[in-house]
């Protein structure tokens, strides 16, 4: 058996080939709601986007927010998620008080940092492997506004990103930025840098932007539509298309957080073949010299990569023995699938990704080597004896066997 949120995890770590998926999204009550103090009780099934509708109108907000509110509490912690808020606020596990877990044999165990406690840092991170999330219980993040006062600032280099995120993480509390990664030269890279704050001026609270009917991809385009000129074109477009070096202005949180929700799904750009997602981080020491291996690897390869986004996790320390961030720069990437071209690529990536002490993020992975696994996640024995004795996953037997 393996519990299943949304999917929106984009390789095997939510699939169980010829096994059984508990579908959890039908674990959806919200249970209580302190709100003095900001702390929600809900089943594992309620996703991001439910929260935000009931808890901003009250001044809350959720404390790390993925790139997506089509997310599941369950999901979430599973994969210990991270945010643009990394470098103040850690991962969602770092916020988690308590869960009830229920393991196959019927038992229900209460965990918390302070109860079964192994087992709850096994579990937030743990691929959803220990047993099925009932429900859960974190600390929410008082606003007074629905709206980011942000900058977005262009960059020319990798040096210019570091100089950046240095100054930007000690004034905003969200920084992230999108990267154009086929420049070449020693620049390595360019990009807009986004930092981003909650409004402090009080505004009426609202959980939705006001955008009317999202837009959609409605059908599976031509595999040639995202290639590595279209890719060009589209980067030289969008790095010009700020005539500024720096932009300030207040917009809503959706566009903010959630820019690809406003499309759905526009995963059909990638065609019928669709496209690997490629999420890795490197120690702060290596860092730049495995950055410009792997940036000079991919120009190699001539691949493009269509939504690619750069960021510094911050130092506080994530709870769960398998969760993914640690110190370190972190790129997120995405190739139109080619064929074993792109896995010969990804895999030299991991190389160096491995020979650089970081790691490859199983939630967005469908192809990384049981050796490497082990590599990037050294608790994983640890972590093992807590797997539930009837749970396991594609990705778990992928990479264990
Ligand atoms: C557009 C987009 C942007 C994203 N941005 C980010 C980002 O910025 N940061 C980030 O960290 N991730 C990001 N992700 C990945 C996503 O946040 C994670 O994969 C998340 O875990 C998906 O949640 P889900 O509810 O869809 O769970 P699923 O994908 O269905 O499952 C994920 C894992 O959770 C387990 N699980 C689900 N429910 C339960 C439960 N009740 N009990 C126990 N285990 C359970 C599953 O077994 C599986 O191992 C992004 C994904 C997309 C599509």
């Amino acid at each position: 058996m393996l519990p299943y949120g949304f999917g929106r995890s984009y390789g095997d770590s939510c699939l169980n080939q010829d096994g059984v998926l508990l579908d959890a999204s039908h674990l959806n009550r919200f249970i209580a709601f302190d709100e003095a103090r900001g702390i929600l009780r809900c089943e594992a099934g309620v996703s991001l986007e439910e929260i935000l509708d009931i808890i901003v109108p009250r001044g809350w907000f959720i404390p790390v927010s993925p790139g997506t509110k089509f997310v599941s509490v369950g999901g979430a912690i599973a994969n210990d998620v991270h945010g643009k808020n990394h470098h103040r606020a850690g991962t969602f596990g770092c916020h988690v008080t308590r869960f009830e877990l229920l393991r196959s044999s019927g038992e229900r165990l209460i965990c918390s940092p302070q109860e079964n406690t192994e087992l709850f840092r096994a579990t937030v991170g743990g691929l959803g492997l220990t047993g099925l999330i009932l429900w859960a219980e974190f600390r929410l993040k008082p606003i007074v506004s629905p709206l980011i006062a942000m900058q977005r600032v262009q960059f020319a280099s990798l040096e210019e990103f570091n100089a950046l995120s240095a100054e930007a993480d000690q004034r905003y509390e969200y920084t992230v930025s999108w990267v154009d990664i086929l420049v070449g030269g020693t620049a390595l890279c360019r990009g807009l840098f986004l930092g981003g704050n909650h409004e402090q001026a009080p505004s009426k609270l609202t959980a939705r932007s006001g955008k009317k009917i999202p837009l959609a991809v409605p059908f599976d385009l031509p595999a040639f539509t995202l290639n590595p000129l279209t890719v060009k074109a589209f980067n030289e477009l969008y790095y010009h298309a700020q005539f500024a070096k720096k932009v300030e202005k207040v917009a809503h949180y959706e566009p903010f957080f959630y820019p690809l929700d406003a499309i759905h799904h526009w995963n059909r750009l990638y065609g019928r073949r669709g496209f690997l997602q490629y999420q890795f981080v490197v120690p702060f020491d290596h860092g730049y010299d495995a950055m410009r291996d792997i940036l000079a690897r991919i120009r190699r390869s001539g691949e493009g990569s269509f939504l690619t986004v750069l960021k510094q996790f911050g130092h506080i320390q994530s709870p769960g023995m398998l969760s993914f961030p640690r110190p370190g720069l972190t790129l997120a990437l995405d190739f139109a699938f080619g064929g074993q071209k792109t896995l010969r690529l990804l895999d030299d990536l991991d190389t160096i990704v491995r020979a650089s002490g970081g790691a490859v993020y199983p939630a967005k992975d469908a192809r990384m080597s049981g050796a490497n696994f082990r590599a990037f996640f050294p608790r994983w024995q640890e972590f093992a004896q807590y797997i539930d004795p009837r749970f396991s996953s594609s990705f778990w037997r992928r990479v264990i066997s």
